[in-house]
């Protein structure tokens, strides 16, 4: 692997992370992916993650693109929790609710960058009550790119008490020309859901998928599933949008696989849970490399269970002072 430090603007700088002819490209702010190129089963180099032609575009209007969301992943019901007794009331970026860290999350931070031997650190400080949240939080998070393999690994750690719960919001489109991923096939190795009330938050029930369309441990084609009609999740979601529990996360956890391409990504992970989301709310209002309508990417974002602060029969997402969080996520790619 090769790291090089390639372009610079306005204080945000542009990584390359070479392995061959294949390679990934992070920026500093909001610790984004910029590009991922990996070969198709032509050997020609695909990106496969949305985003803008100019790297520095991404301060524009964009839904988290390929960002670490952080410092708490997917959605709080009414933007609150309490700890040790004390009500802490976080910004409320989404109706009553907080979404992905608040309105200026992890995403919209500029990360501090370091060339190490084995990838590249990205270190952000979040002050104590940033967007609503107790004592001050130090989050590293570590890229590297080999053998077609990109790995994300998350360190962090505070200097009180607080929730923590990292993901990166990577949009992915396999087929090469970001036509729509209907045509993927999606892998989950999961058999339960968390369940959602009408505004996406998990409610705290468990959704038992067995041989349901939304189990997906043999492989669904999407456009297959977004066929069927009176599915109350799928029609809350307008697509899917769900937080998987991982039934057995020995070996790869879930994958998606483009016939167009030929491209396989298969996703490692040590989080219990992926929130599969594909892509339904792209519009069309965002253009950058492509025009992103609906189903135009989809994401797989490995994470701690959601809204876990307020429903206590969650793992928790607390941390304490003096523990560290340590997560890795591994997006590896081949040809099938
Ligand atoms: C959420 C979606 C949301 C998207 C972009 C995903 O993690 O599950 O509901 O629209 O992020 O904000």
């Amino acid at each position: 692997m090769d790291i090089k430090k390639v372009d610079s603007f306005d204080g945000i700088d542009l990584y390359r992370l070479s392995d061959g002819s294949s390679f990934a490209e992070i920026i500093t702010y909001g610790a984004r992916i910029h590009k991922l190129c990996v070969p198709d089963r032509f050997g020609d180099l695909q990106d496969v993650i949305l985003g803008f032609d100019d790297p520095f575009e991404y301060k524009g209007n964009n839904p988290y693109f390929n960002a670490v969301v952080g410092r708490v992943a997917n959605r709080i019901g009414g933007a609150k929790f309490t700890l040790d007794g004390k009500e802490y009331n976080l910004s409320k970026n989404e109706r009553g609710n907080q979404l992905h860290g608040g309105f200026e999350g992890f995403d919209r931070k500029n990360f501090t960058a370091q060339i190490l031997s084995d990838g590249l650190e990205l270190s952000y400080v979040s002050k104590d009550g940033e967007e609503g949240y107790p004592s001050e939080l130090c989050a590293k998070v570590k890229y590297s790119f080999e053998n077609n393999a990109l790995k994300i690994e998350y360190n962090a750690f505070t200097d009180g008490k607080t929730h923590c719960n990292l993901t990166n919001h990577a949009y992915f489109n396999l087929n090469g020309d970001f036509s729509p991923v209907t045509n993927h096939v999606f892998k989950i190795k999961s058999l339960m859901l968390t369940d959602i009330d009408s505004e996406l938050i998990p409610n705290g029930k468990f959704e038992d998928i067995t041989n349901t369309v939304l189990d997906l441990r043999q492989g669904r084609i999407l456009s297959d599933c977004l066929k069927v009609k009176n599915n109350r999740l799928l029609d809350i979601g307008g697509g899917f949008d769900f937080n998987y529990i991982f039934t057995n996360n020995v070996d790869s956890v879930c994958s998606a696989w483009s016939p167009k391409s030929g491209i396989l990504m298969k996703v490692y992970t040590d989080r219990p849970c992926v929130q599969f989301y594909s892509g339904n709310f792209l519009d069309g209002t965002v253009k950058g490399k492509a025009v992103f309508h609906k189903h135009t990417g989809f994401a797989l974002e490995t994470q701690g269970f959601p809204n876990a602060c307020n429903i206590p029969h969650f793992p928790t997402t607390v941390l304490e002072k003096g523990q560290i969080f340590h997560s890795e996520t591994i997006y590896a790619f081949e040809i099938k």
